[in-house]
């Protein structure tokens, strides 16, 4: 490490990653500094003897040829350093008496879809394919949208290209869903993946599961080698174009003046075995990129005394993502060859989702309502090398998970024999073939990601905190800009390398470099040619 950089970034996350790749790309000296002993955040893979474990993101969008990551992939000469493995269909969802898919990858996807719908439910085929059709609107619209910003120009062609987005944006799934659709259970169904961005359908907003329907059948592949292999790549193309990203290091504070951030200081992050030293580090810098919570980046990294009253109530107003738990499984079982297909499964024991997120801690332990729950993520069948033949690496969640009750390590115990119990019923004899076994509460996450106990995934995905309700790149600090899933566009690794390439935007247009979004085909925060 040197003593100073023209841009420090806190935080390896695809956020941090891509904003100090499109940075280096430009030849500004970047330092990435990441506390986790990998880069990655939430889209990483842990190595556990054989088996390999994608534990959050496992799915991307945004890779069809035209897709926002292929195109900053090639824009930075690494697209040959990932390699994509297309799913027939990202999800598979299942209800207790009836199941659905939501294919992907060829232009009929969408089509097939909607096509289980309204074989399942005639009565409604019309609000279905209304429902659909709006979604897609709202999808291209906010594709358009992607990389404008607030200012005057920007505003004024949102509303003139945006109309159905303007209409929706501040809209929940729940009241989306009345003008199309009725019966209980297909309500349930189309709004069912509002659990993949961890919330209850009377949360999310109707412009993130338009992101996961409509998006989602265009193209979501696994990653060969697991998610890992595309922060690596990331990483790999900063080291390569003069930058540094270190990993096991931890940003302890950034020092202020004039409302301008001057420098960092490191220390060796808790999950650094090899700390030499307690001492901080001080890096000076020009810009400072923060990646990590806004809340951390706030409230610990800065303090409350340098930013304004407004920003800091908007700060306190603002609602996490619950959090969740996980269990990794090393089983000496090939489910593939069991039947089950590469994709995100989701289960429910009932058609009423809002019921699993009430009385969690309870349910969690099967004291109270129905069973909760659960997802198990197998995108990664698609990849051989991610377990050894006929064994698989399973990883199962369980969504939301009770913030408290985890200093018990007895609590962790029995959740996980309570998972397994459950899983049980649907592949039998699990219990007998496990091989590799490990629980990971929201502390273990917190300890991995330091998100917070009580949150995950950013900002939650609610209509009161979507486009210019969000956080934006930039801060109340002239020269400290913020990306990933605390701010616009949203989370998801497809939304985070756009607010990484944002705030890459902003650093180069303040170096005068005209359009620094030009290579990936965005001028003037619209997309050229
Ligand atoms: C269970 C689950 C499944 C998901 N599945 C998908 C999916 O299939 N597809 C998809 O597109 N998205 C998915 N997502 C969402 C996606 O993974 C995230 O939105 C995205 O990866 C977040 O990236 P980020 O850049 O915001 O930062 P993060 O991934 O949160 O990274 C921030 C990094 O900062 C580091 N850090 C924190 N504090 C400090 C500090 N003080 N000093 C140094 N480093 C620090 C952390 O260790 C972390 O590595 C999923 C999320 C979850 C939880």
């Amino acid at each position: 490490m040197k003593h100073a950089y023209d841009v420090v970034i806190i935080g390896a996350g695809m956020g941090g990653l891509s904003c100090g790749a499109w940075l280096a790309r430009h030849g500004m000296s970047v330092l990435v500094v990441e506390q986790n002993s990998a880069v990655g955040g939430f889209c990483s893979t842990y190595r556990r003897g054989d088996f390999h474990f994608t534990v959050a993101a496992s799915e991307v969008t945004g890779t069809t040829p035209d897709g926002v990551i292929r195109r900053v992939l090639r824009a930075l000469g690494i697209e040959e350093r990932v390699r994509f493995l297309p799913l027939d269909y990202g999800y598979h969802v299942h209800f207790p008496d009836f199941d659905y898919y939501i294919f992907s990858g060829d232009t009929d996807a969408r089509n097939r879809t909607m096509d289980q719908f309204l074989k399942r439910f005639p009565a409604e085929a019309n609000g279905i394919k209304k429902f659909f059709a709006e979604l897609a609107r709202i999808n291209e619209q906010a594709e358009y949208a992607t990389f404008l910003d607030t200012s005057p120009r920007s505003i004024a062609r949102v509303m003139v290209k945006c109309p159905t987005l303007l209409r929706h944006m501040g809209r929940g799934i729940v009241p989306f869903m009345d003008a199309y659709l009725h019966d209980p259970r297909l309500r349930a169904a189309l709004s069912i993946n509002a659990t993949c961005a961890n919330l209850p359908p009377s949360r999310m907003a109707a412009v993130g599961i338009a992101g996961l329907l409509i998006e989602g059948s265009r193209s979501i592949p696994h990653l060969a080698g697991g998610a890992q292999a595309l922060p690596e790549a990331f990483a790999g193309y900063i080291r390569n174009h003069g930058g540094e990203v270190v990993t096991g290091q931890r940003v302890c504070g950034i020092t202020v003046r004039s409302r301008c951030a001057t420098a960092v200081s490191i220390v060796p992050s808790a999950l650094n075995t090899h700390a030499p030293s307690l001492f901080p580090t001080e890096i000076q810098t020009r810009y400072v990129v923060s990646n990590v919570s806004a809340r951390q980046t706030f409230n610990d990294l800065i303090g409350h005394d340098q930013i304004g009253f407004f920003y800091r109530k908007r700060l306190n107003r603002y609602m996490v993502t619950p959090p969740f738990c996980a269990l990794l499984l090393g089983i000496d079982m090939d489910l593939k060859a069991l039947g089950y297909g590469p994709a995100l499964h989701i289960y429910t024991s009932t058609y009423d989702t809002e019921e699993h997120f009430k009385n969690v801690s309870a349910r969690m332990l099967g004291q109270c309502g129905p069973e909760p729950f659960f997802r198990l993520q197998l995108a990664n069948l698609s990849d051989p090398s991610s377990a050894p033949p006929g064994k698989t690496a399973l990883v199962i969640h369980m969504i939301p998970a009770p913030v408290d009750g985890w200093d018990d390590p007895d609590f962790e115990h029995r959740v996980a024999d309570v998972m397994i119990q459950r899983l049980e019923k649907r592949i039998p004899g699990l219990s007998k073939h496990i091989a590799y076994r490990e629980f990971w509460s929201p502390h273990t996450i917190d300890r991995y990601m330091m998100c917070g106990q009580d949150a995950s995934i950013g900002w939650a995905l609610t209509p009161q905190q979507l486009g210019p309700r969000r956080l934006a790149q930039e801060t109340p600090l002239r020269n400290l800009f913020l990306c990933g899933h605390w701010t616009r566009p949203a989370i998801g690794i497809i939304g985070v390398v756009v607010s990484g390439l944002q705030a890459a935007r902003m650093i180069l247009t303040r170096e005068g470099v005209a359009e620094p979004l030009e290579a990936i085909g965005v001028r003037g925060g619209v997309r050229i040619g």
